[in-house]
């Protein structure tokens, strides 16, 4: 993709109606768009049931007993996968990690093809990652109505369980969303983790959000809500800021690097490091989704500081996990 050409959030449809059961429960779970304060605050509520301390045994239940969950991640992951491979077998379920590199569809079979066939062993939750928008949407479209789809990474569009993982550890060390003043810097342009978190972050009340890039990596305004403010100078991005959210460039979905500072100007410009953070609130938090480019979009010994709550995403993602898919299994198990 080129930047001139229209990003794929500008284009997607609202799937958030498709995503609810008829009786208003969370059926499968494709953006934030559409999620209520209460269902997120709901999800969340179930998520921190779920956090166990570090170092201790993790939480289990058998909430997905006698259930299986198959893991379909045809563009690269690492956490996420991991993430919900661990939430699903903590849960008593079968999970079933398919290797894309040998899986059917390589061979031209279609996605719906393959989701039926797996339906037909008996799998009843889909987590889906994808490089192109609306597959997610699509397969729930035409699954069938005793199967979930959890989207765990579309395109440049949606990422909801990092958003939901993000939510909780931003309320566990603040306590709150409403009122806080949140700053997310790098691709946002690119980038489905600000697109959701976004999302999820006006929904909840925050008091200011500010999207800081530089220009040739700034979203289409139509791409995140309205209430976002789009900015392009950090330290005044940084200034006060209750939470800094550090983002990596999106290189595998631009085929043009025009006009995107390299490596060395990157950092000197955008890059978050101790001493900018002196600008935001004392107490500020920072944040990134991983991978992260150490030097590039965040200091390394920032990362590692006291400040940082990176490694508490990366816990708080399983129990969101593990919130989601038994939440979506309660209202299969209602239908
Ligand atoms: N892991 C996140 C994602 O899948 C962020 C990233 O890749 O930069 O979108």
């Amino acid at each position: 993709m080129s930047l001139t050409e229209p990003l794929k959030s500008a284009n997607v449809p609202d799937e958030s109606e498709l995503q609810l059961a008829e009786n208003g429960e969370l059926r499968h779970l494709l953006t934030m768009r559409g999620l209520s304060r209460e269902q997120i605050t709901e999800l969340l509520d179930r998520s921190q049931k779920f956090v166990s301390e570090p170092g201790q045994p993790a939480a289990r239940s058998r909430a997905l007993k006698g259930r299986t969950v198959a893991n379909l991640f045809f563009e690269p992951s690492t956490r996420t996968r991991a993430s919900f491979d661990l939430a699903a077998q903590r849960l008593g379920a079968d999970v079933l990690n398919l290797d894309v590199n040998t899986s059917s569809r390589k061979k031209g079979e279609s996605i719906l093809d393959m989701i039926y066939t797996l339906e037909a062993m008996q799998v009843d939750v889909f987590v889906v990652r994808d490089a192109d928008s609306g597959i997610p949407g699509h397969i729930a479209r035409h699954a069938n109505n005793y199967v979930s789809i959890l989207n765990a990474g579309e395109s440049d569009v949606a990422h909801p369980t990092q958003a939901l993982l993000d939510m909780l550890t931003i309320r566990q060390h603040k306590g709150r969303i409403e009122g806080l003043t949140v700053a997310i810097v790098g691709d946002i342009a690119h980038s489905r983790v600000a697109r959701s978190a976004s999302e999820a972050l006006v929904t909840l009340g925050v008091g200011e959000l500010r999207l800081i890039s530089p220009p040739a990596l700034a979203p289409m305004p139509q791409t995140v809500p309205a209430e976002a403010k789009i900015l392009h100078n950090l330290e005044d991005g940084l200034r006060d800021a209750d939470v800094v959210m550090a983002l990596r460039i999106q290189r595998e979905r631009i085929d043009n690097l025009d006009g995107i500072p390299g490596i060395d100007e990157y950092f000197a410009t955008y890059g978050i490091s101790h001493a900018r953070m002196k600008l935001a609130a004392r107490d500020a938090i920072v944040m990134h989704p991983g991978p992260m480019n150490r030097g590039i979009e965040i200091e390394s010994k920032l990362a590692d500081s006291t400040s940082s709550v990176i490694t508490r995403q990366v816990s708080n993602g399983v129990a969101v996990r593990m919130a989601v898919l038994s939440t979506v299994i309660n209202t299969l198990d209602a239908r």
